[in-house]
């Protein structure tokens, strides 16, 4: 699991700080701040979900996993556009707009 925290939410409850001590310090204005990469091994984990359902202004983000088998292609449309043109000759299938 990997976290993130938007240091702009946080409201200083200190409520990540209570669950997940090894994960959230406190500033000196009782601002939450991340220790460590965000990465969270398994062991962890209830802990820092506690923290992160817990946080009254979501402040904290669970960050997908990248899987190995990922191909990490975007899922667009390869298609050539031009095919679906409409020119003189497809007319009679878009309609008649003259
Ligand atoms: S629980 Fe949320 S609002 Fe409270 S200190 Fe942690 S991140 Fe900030």
């Amino acid at each position: 699991m990997r976290i993130k925290l938007d240091r702009t939410l946080c409201d200083g409850f200190g409520i990540c700080a209570k669950h997940a001590p090894e994960y959230f310090s406190l500033d000196d204005w009782g601002y939450a701040k991340l220790e460590g990469s965000g990465d969270v091994p398994a062991q962890d984990r209830d802990a820092v979900m506690r923290a992160l359902l817990d946080c009254p202004v979501h402040a904290i983000l669970e960050l997908g996993e990248r899987r190995p088998d990922d191909d990490h292609r975007p899922l667009v449309d390869t298609a050539d556009p031009a095919g679906s043109l409409k020119t003189e000759d497809n007319e009679a299938q878009w309609g008649f707009t003259r």
